[in-house]
């Protein structure tokens, strides 16, 4: 004896498929990962005029012996480290160390910023 499907999991089928497929436009998501150069609080505290370098290479990597790619400068202290494609990675380990949110390249003919603490160029 056979029974059809039971009256309890009988779903009404009016709202399953309208048709076409419009998704409200005011879903999206509040969280903003676009880099905007308004959006970090950190250049508007940085010192003016911007700390000279205190020094010409990586300090760490001098006295370790290491091999630095490139270099950073904290523009909160003039801390100079090494770039994240060295091995020791001296400008983020100095962010680290600090809290020292911004740094620029220290490459001639490189010109930008970027901000530790909000992973954007600022
Ligand atoms: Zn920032
Ligand atoms: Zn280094
Ligand atoms: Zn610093």
């Amino acid at each position: 004896m056979r029974r059809a499907a039971p009256a309890t999991t009988a779903l009404p089928a009016t709202s399953a498929t309208s048709g076409n497929a419009s998704i409200p436009a005011t879903s999206q998501p509040d969280r903003r990962n676009l880099a905007i150069m308004s959006e970090c609080p950190h250049v508007a505290e940085l010192p003016r005029p911007e700390p000279a370098p205190r020094t010409h290479t990586c300090p760490r990597c001098e006295a370790a012996g290491t091999h630095h790619v490139q270099l950073r400068l904290c523009l909160v202290c003039g801390h100079v480290g090494c770039c994240d494609s060295s091995p020791m990675r001296h400008a983020t380990a100095h962010h680290l160390e600090t809290g020292h949110a911004v740094m620029r390249t220290l490459e001639e003919g490189e010109d930008w910023r970027w901000c530790f603490v909000d992973n954007a160029l600022v």
